[in-house]
Formats: structure tokens, C-alpha cells, sequence
């Protein structure tokens, strides 16, 4: 039963993702509920229903369009993917619990933004905005230990990235400081300060290894918001584990 569960929570995850694919590109630009959802943007070929399935037609298409050949941008069946893998996991971690809401709702939220930053540079308001008033709501039924953690978390999470932003000039945005407002909130100020650490280690890696293969040079502008939603998603499901960890083994 448990497996048959977390192939469920896959395939919604998948079909979640495809369309966390068209809102991050589509809210950008106001144009959510524009008509031409299932064309081509190239050849504007009418894509039929076997040309929609999540994941599944990206391979078999060899990640091409059918009509013109054009290659189509690996995002989209990798937000597909990720959040297929994280709906799943989210039901194998939590099972059946108002926590189980919270952890959808986060990876929803993060594959929006991963698109949205990837593709933009930006961490829109209007996607912020719609996430918040759940999250406040469902913090209250399911409360933190203690409770008043989520308080401190958004808290530091203000003042730490807004000096941030004050001394680098330009290294992270308005956009990255009202995501870690919100991540302070919903996994509290110790988990913050392992979010924080570990986007920091995460961007300086990739960074680093674009800049060596020179896919970038070093005045592009780096979108730092798929660090720090990757960085939150690990520290929501293993965070306790690794801070315990860490306590093992230094101290
Ligand atoms: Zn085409």
C-alpha cells in the first residue's frame, strides 16, 4: 500500500511540475491564463495529448519538437522530475499529516522559483504572496518546537540577508531576502542558519565549476534562488539529521 502511494504522489508530482513549468514561465509575464498553452513556441505546431505527458515525452521525443526539431530546454522535464521524485518522497516522510501539506506546498513553491529565477532573475511577489497566507495557517495548526522559533526565523532571516545586501551590493536581491523571510518562518532559526550555510556552499560550488568551464565569466549575474530553495528542501527533510550529525561528530 505504502508503494502504491508514493507512485501516486509521483505521477500528481510530475503532472504538478509541468504545470509549475507554465506558471513560472507565464506569472512573469502576466500571461498565466493566455490560450496557446500546448503549441510549439518556435514552429507553433499543436502539440497532442501523447506529446504533454510529463517526463515520458521529452524522452521519447529525444528532447526535440516533433515539428521542427527545435531542441526543447531540459528545465522543463527536470522541474517535471524533481517535483515528481519530491511529491513522493514528501508522503514517504511525513504520511498522512498536515506536515505532508506544508512539504507539497514548499516543493510546489520551489519549482515555481527555480523556473522563475532561472529564466528571469526573479523571485516574483505575486508567487510569495499566494504561498504565504498557507503557510502562515498551516504553521499554526502545525506548530513548531517552539512555536516562536518560526518568529525568530524570519526575523533572522531579514537581518541577516539584508546586511548581506547592504555589504555585497548586488550579490543577492530583494527578491532572495523576502524567500528567506518566508523559509525562516516555516523551518524555524536553526534550521535558517543550515539553509543559509548551505545555499552559500552550494552557489560558491556551482559557481565555481561554471566559471571554470566557462559557461559563464565572472560579471554574469548568477540566479541565486535555485540555491537557496534546494538548500531549504534538504534542510526541511534532513536538516535534523544533519545538525545532529554534525553535534556527533565535532563536539
Ligand atoms: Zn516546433
Amino acid at each position: 500500500m505504502e508503494l502504491y502511494y508514493q507512485i501516486i504522489f509521483f505521477i500528481f508530482g510530475s503532472v504538478f511540475g509541468s504545470f509549475f513549468n507554465v506558471v513560472g514561465i507565464r506569472v512573469p509575464e502576466s500571461k498565466l491564463f493566455a490560450s496557446n498553452r500546448s503549441q510549439c513556441p518556435k514552429c507553433g505546431k499543436q502539440l497532442h495529448w501523447y506529446e504533454l505527458v510529463p517526463i515520458v515525452s521529452y524522452v521519447i521525443q529525444l528532447g526535440r519538437c516533433k515539428g521542427c526539431r527545435t531542441k526543447i530546454s531540459p528545465i522543463y522535464p527536470s522541474i517535471e522530475l524533481f517535483t515528481a521524485i519530491l511529491f513522493s518522497l514528501s508522503y514517504t516522510h511525513f504520511g498522512w499529516s498536515i506536515e505532508l501539506i506544508i512539504a507539497l506546498l514548499l516543493v510546489s513553491l520551489s519549482s515555481i522559483l527555480i523556473v522563475t529565477d532561472l529564466r528571469y532573475m526573479l523571485i516574483p511577489n505575486k508567487i510569495l504572496l499566494f504561498f504565504l497566507p498557507f503557510f502562515i495557517v498551516l504553521r499554526i495548526l502545525s506548530p513548531l518546537d517552539p512555536w516562536w522559533s518560526s518568529l525568530i526565523g524570519a526575523i533572522i532571516g531579514f537581518v541577516l540577508i539584508s546586511l548581506i545586501i547592504l555589504v555585497s551590493k548586488g550579490g543577492m536581491g530583494g527578491g532572495d531576502l523576502k524567500l528567506f523571510v518566508l523559509v525562516g518562518f516555516i523551518v524555524g532559526y536553526e534550521q535558517l542558519l543550515l539553509v543559509f550555510l548551505l545555499s552559500t556552499l552550494l552557489g560558491t560550488l556551482f559557481s565555481g565549476v561554471l566559471l571554470l568551464t566557462k559557461k559563464v565569466n565572472r560579471k554574469s549575474a548568477i540566479p541565486f534562488g535555485p540555491y537557496i530553495c534546494i538548500a531549504t528542501l534538504i534542510t526541511y527533510f534532513y536538516g535534523t539529521d544533519i545538525i545532529n550529525w554534525y553535534i556527533t561528530s565535532f563536539f
